[in-house]
């Protein structure tokens, strides 16, 4: 396993990272014991960055990754977030986040995490995440609850203007880089250069649509995107190896990106995600794959307030009305 340093927080995490949403049966139902397996055959691999949240499972996903980490959590850096806790249910006010870490910690049988993130800062207000839930991180931070903080999110537009505006430890952005779409590239990386920024990408697999299984039915992503997935998993079939190998691959190569989050509870796929370290890609797959995805390529679709997606061209300023 290869580690790389998330920003200036001086944590060496596994260049692949483990995602817990699974865990919550966010794709379909799984086994916890299985689940449980997945999470300690990545500990032996050498995976020892883990990412959660409140919000997978609606609490399943923390209850079961502490559960699983129990005895193991000084082999770990351990990452959840706050402020997104179902579909349509967020709460980014100070007083939550204070509530939501002592809740995590007691689900996570831990007292303290390495990270906490701001969840999906897309669907709160601009200003209430400058002003108001990045300071509340701090304090945790103060407190020893979090070790450093983070925000997370789909729309770069948001991402890119709250790190530009208060000082953050790292960013998690998902469905931004992968073999369908590379616009994290466009301002949020050389932001993360520029700043030293921990930059994590989730997602590499497009939340299933590059597998061979497909994507889930509440999948946001255009029919044409999905489609121009299925096509890649049949072209990779087709030159003998998996879809999944191949675009985990391609995330692993970017040089900026400290660890890539992909989802896992399955032990098969710890060990088969393990194996991309040392999968080489013939440059003629690569050829046809980016001829499939070129139609395509760079699509993505509104998550949260319109305001603070890449669409809308309303700059979202340091301190909104308080100019
Ligand atoms: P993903 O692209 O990693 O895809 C996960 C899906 O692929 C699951 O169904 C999983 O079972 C399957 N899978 C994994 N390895 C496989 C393999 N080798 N072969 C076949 N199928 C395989 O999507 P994701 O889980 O959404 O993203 C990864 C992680 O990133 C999440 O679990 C979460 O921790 C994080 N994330 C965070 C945010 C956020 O903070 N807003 C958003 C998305 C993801």
């Amino acid at each position: 396993m290869e580690y790389r340093t998330l920003g200036k927080t001086g944590l060496s995490v596994s260049l692949i990272g483990f995602g817990a949403s699974p865990l919550g049966d966010e794709f379909r139902k799984t086994d916890p014991a299985e689940g449980a397996r997945a999470v300690h055959s990545a500990i032996d691999q050498g995976i020892n960055f883990f990412d959660v949240s409140p919000y997978y499972g609606r609490t399943l996903a923390e209850e079961r990754l502490g559960a699983a980490l129990n005895g193991r959590r000084d082999k770990v850096i351990l990452a959840t977030k706050c402020g997104r806790y179902d579909k349509s249910t967020f709460d980014f006010s100070a007083q939550r986040l204070y509530r939501s870490i002592d809740e995590s910690l007691a689900r996570l049988r831990t007292d303290y995490v390495d990270l906490l993130q701001l969840h999906d800062i897309e669907f709160a207000d601009y200003a209430q995440i400058v002003e108001e839930a990045v300071p509340a991180l701090r304090v945790i931070q103060r407190s020893g609850k979090a070790r450093f903080i983070g925000i997370t999110g789909l729309p770069l537009k948001i991402l890119h203007a709250v790190a530009s505006a208060v000082d953050v430890d790292s960013i998690l952005s998902y469905c931004r880089y992968n073999f369908l779409i590379t616009d994290l590239d466009k301002d949020v990386t050389p932001l993360c250069r520029q700043r030293n920024i921990g930059l994590i990408n989730a997602s590499p697999l497009h939340m299933g649509v590059l597998t061979n299984h497909g994507a889930p039915d509440w999948h946001p992503a255009p029919e044409a995107v999905k489609d121009a997935g299925r096509r890649v998993a049949e072209t990779c079939s087709r030159y003998g190896v998996d879809v999944s190998s191949v675009a985990l691959r391609f995330c692993l190569n970017h040089p900026d990106v400290a660890s890539t989050l992909v989802g896992m509870a399955d032990p098969a796929h710890v060990l088969k995600n393990i194996a991309t370290l040392d999968l080489e890609v013939e440059p003629a797959l690569l050829a046809e794959i980016a001829a499939i995805v070129a139609p395509v390529k760079d699509i993505t679709w509104s998550s949260g307030e319109a305001v603070n997606n890449d669409a809308d061209p309303t700059p979202l300023a340091p301190h909104p009305g308080k100019a």
